[in-house]
Formats: C-alpha cells, structure tokens, sequence
C-alpha cells in the first residue's frame, strides 16, 4: 500500500437524523481529528438521509441532509443506519453489502425480523455488521458476547433491556402507583412514547432477547421465537406481596439453556420476581442491565443508560470506529457463527419457581384442596402465607411459592384451580421466580 491510499477518507453515509442519528453527526462533526488518529484515516461524513432534508436540524449543515437514501449507501464505504423501521432500512442495507460497504446499526426491530438474513449477506460480502447500540443502548453487551466471552460457555442471559417498563415498575415500587398512574409519569417525562405498546407489551424487550440469545447460544433466534408477556397487568398488590417476600418485580428478557436438555435454548420476557439480593433488583428508573452466567467467568454484569441519544450516539460511535479500523486494515470483525442450531423451545418447556396469588374462600378444607391441584400436576409448594381480604372476612388471600417446575405443569395447575373448584375465585395470578 502506498501513502496516499493510506491517508483517504472512509466515507461515511448516515442514514438517519433523529434522537440518535443527530447525535452521531454531532461527534462525527465534532472531533474528526481524533477519530482519524484512532482510526489511522479520517471518515468523511459524506451525507444524511432523512424524510424531510429541506428541515432545519440545529448543528447540522443543510447540504449533508439527503431525501436519495439509495444514492447516498452507493457512495459510501460505511453506512451507518439509524432510521429505524423494517423498510427501507432492509434493502438499504443489503444494497451496501452488495457493493462492499460496512454497516453499524442501532436496529433491534429489523435485526429481530431479519437478522440472519442480515448476517449472512454481510458474511458473504466479507464486511462488517455491528449492532452494539441494538441492545441495551450505551451498554457494552455486543462486543462481550462476541468477541470477550467468545471462548467461553455461556449459560444464561438475564437483562432489564427496556427502560420504560423498569421506570414504570421502579415507580409502581417505589411509590406504590398503579400500572396507569406509573405509565403517565413516564409519558410526561419522556421515557414512554405516546403509544407505548412496544414497550409495555415487551415487543421491544423481545427483541433484544432474540439478539441476545442469538449471540449467547450461537443460534438463529427471532423476534417471533421470544414468548412475550408485558407489565400491563402487574398490579401494586403484586407488588407489595413480592417485597414482603423479600422480592422485587422486573420486566425480564431470559435466555438460557434449556434446563435438563442443553441442544435447546429457552428464550422469553416476562415480568419476574427477582430476589432483592440479586444485582438486577437494583437497577433503578430508566436503567437497563445485563447480568450474564457463563461457565468460566462466572458471573457478569453490565449495566447504565439503555437509551437516548447522546448515550446510544456513544454505542454506535464506538462501532463505526470499530468497523472504520478493520478497513483501514483491510479486514472484517468477527462474523455471526450460528453453527449449533439450536431450537427454541416452546415456553411450556422452560423450568422455573412461582410465585401464584389467589383468593379462596376461608373455610376448611379449602387449603387442602388447593395444595390437591397442585400435587396433581407435580407441581411442588415451598411456602404458603395466607392473608385476610380487606373488609371481606370470608376470603382469604395466598401467596403461594413453588419449587421449580415445567411451565406447561403450572399452566395446567392455574387452568384446574380456575374452572374446577367453586372455593377459589377465578382471578389468579402468576409471576415467575428468576435469579434465585
Ligand atoms: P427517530 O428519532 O424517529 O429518527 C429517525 C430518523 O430517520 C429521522 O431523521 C427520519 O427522518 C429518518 N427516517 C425515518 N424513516 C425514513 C425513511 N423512510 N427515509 C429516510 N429517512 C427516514 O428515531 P431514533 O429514536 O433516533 O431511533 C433510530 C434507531 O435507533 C431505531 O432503530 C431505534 O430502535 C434505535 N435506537 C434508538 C434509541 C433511542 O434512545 N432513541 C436507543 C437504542 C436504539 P426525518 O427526521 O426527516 O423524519
């Protein structure tokens, strides 16, 4: 190589310039001579696409600002795809591996519908596809799975890796809110959008999840793979019972070995109780964390902001330098090696502990019969606490904990409780148990 090829300028193509992308044209913009010396060349922001390139955007020139999206990824060497959404953000970026460029993405929706997909045209092209900021925002969790503990066995992956449900849970927690009061707050404090499902009903989460146990188990997981339960119907009772237990309530993205079968990963996002000891019941507010297991390290956990722009703009900076060194270079990071195969098991398979609350009629025999339904199914009780109901001396509240079974055993449990005895109310409630 001569100096001259040496010292040209990577051209860098963003493709977005919202809450992240205007962030990222900010610290591209703003120190170029620091990235050129950690990158050996200098980038060369060489435009912006976006849906309306005629508005003004603070700090940004108008003539980077793009309408041609198509135009711009044919003339660049990275592109970095911050637009977020399935299409066109796919096919733009398929278009930049055909013609050998890189791309760094913050796209957990896209990566969760089309990820192999993605991860094999970028492979096939020889270039680099990097998604740190995909997951969990400004936290390092990527590059750990793919590079750090790449030597290692995970075991499992457990995150809070959705900040509105941990703000909305934390507030249920904390001040004794209702699910609808918390979800207010966060909207008027901008941790919640107006429609808030994606959050709130663990799409989001799910997604993480797939990409998480995708990289953890060096599999094929999607979106549509992940069981999905939201927090909509945690309540501060729920709540209030867990911290009696010692307990507090997350929104959990879980991927693990199967537990007994080690050829088949359970992935799912559920809320959990989490014991208050463990590290993830101290992530507070708006915070994401990952707490990972694996057999030689052990165990590690990662956590800070999950979102917004300046930290998320930090995550995606961090890997287009990554991927503008490994040009520089000549070469690629490190590709997805999906090479175990490994099935998703349906969640009826997954094995944890419970916690179930239900009312029952206070009269004898009734605790019998309940301990009866569960016996029946193999399902194993490790505690009871009984309570009074408010202002209704003849039902009762338990908490009931069990020991650890197959999901499919307890759903059968909470389907026989609900239809077959006239002494327990039908309403009733199940939380698994995680991190004990
Ligand atoms: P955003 O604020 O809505 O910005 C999206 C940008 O993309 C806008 O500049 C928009 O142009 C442009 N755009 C959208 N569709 C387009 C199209 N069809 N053609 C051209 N331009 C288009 O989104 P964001 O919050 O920055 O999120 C971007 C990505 O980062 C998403 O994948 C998201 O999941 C991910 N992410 C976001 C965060 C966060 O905290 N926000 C955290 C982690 C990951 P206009 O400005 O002209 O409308």
């Amino acid at each position: 190589m001569n100096d001259v090829v040496l010292t040209e300028p990577l051209r860098v193509g963003l493709l977005g310039c919202g809450v992240v992308g205007s962030q990222v044209a900010r610290l591209l913009l703003e120190k170029p001579e620091d990235l050129e010396a950690r990158i050996g060349r200098p980038l060369d922001l060489v435009g912006i696409g976006v849906r309306h390139p005629d508005a003004e955007r603070e700090g940004i020139p108008l003539d980077l600002l793009t309408g041609d999206t198509a135009a711009l990824v044919a003339r660049a060497d990275i592109v970095v795809e911050v637009m977020g959404g399935l299409e066109p953000a796919r096919s733009l970026i398929l278009a930049a591996f055909e013609h050998g460029a890189s791309v760094v993405t913050a796209n957990k929706a896209l990566l969760a519908a089309h990820g192999p997909e993605l991860y094999g045209a970028a492979q096939r092209a020889g270039v680099d596809l990097y998604f740190e900021a995909a997951v969990a925002g400004a936290i390092p969790i990527i590059r750990p799975l793919r590079e750090s503990l790449v030597g290692d066995e995970i075991l499992s992956v457990m995150g809070i890796v959705n900040g509105t449900t941990n703000y909305i849970l934390d507030r249920m927690t904390a001040d004794g809110l209702s699910f609808g009061q918390a979800l207010a707050q966060a909207q008027e404090l901008g941790y919640a959008e107006a429609d808030p499902t994606a959050d709130i009903e663990g799409y989001d989460a799910a997604a993480k999840a797939s990409i998480l146990a995708s990289l953890a188990f060096h599999t094929e997981v999607c979106g549509a793979d992940v069981h999905r339960e939201g927090i909509t119907t945690v309540t501060p009772e729920d709540i209030a019972q867990a911290a009696g237990l010692g307990y507090v309530v997350k929104l959990l993205a879980v991927a693990t070995l199967l537990d007994g079968d080690a050829e088949r990963v359970s992935v799912r996002v559920h809320p959990a109780l989490v014991p208050m000891s463990h590290p993830l019941a101290t992530v507070r507010g708006p915070y994401n964390a990952v707490f990972v297991e694996s057999r030689n390290a052990g165990r590690l956990m990662f956590s800070g902001p999950g979102a917004g722009g300046a930290p998320t703009g930090s995550a995606v900076m961090g890997d287009l330098v990554t991927v503008a060194r490994n040009r520089a270079r000549g070469a690629a990071g490190p590709a997805m090696t999906p090479y175990t195969h490994r099935p998703v098991a349906e969640v009826g398979d997954a094995k944890t502990s419970s916690y179930i609350s239900l009312q029952v009629k206070d009269a004898p025999g009734v605790l019998a019969k309940v301990a009866g339904v569960f016996a029946k199914h193999g399902v194993s009780i490790s505690a009871v606490r009984q309570t009074q109901l408010d202002g209704d001396p003849l039902t009762a509240n338990l908490g009931i904990m069990t020991h650890v079974a197959r999901d499919a055993q307890v759903a059968d449990t909470l389907t026989e409780l609900r239809t077959a005895s006239q002494a327990v109310s039908s309403h009733i409630r199940r939380i698994r148990i995680e991190g004990e």
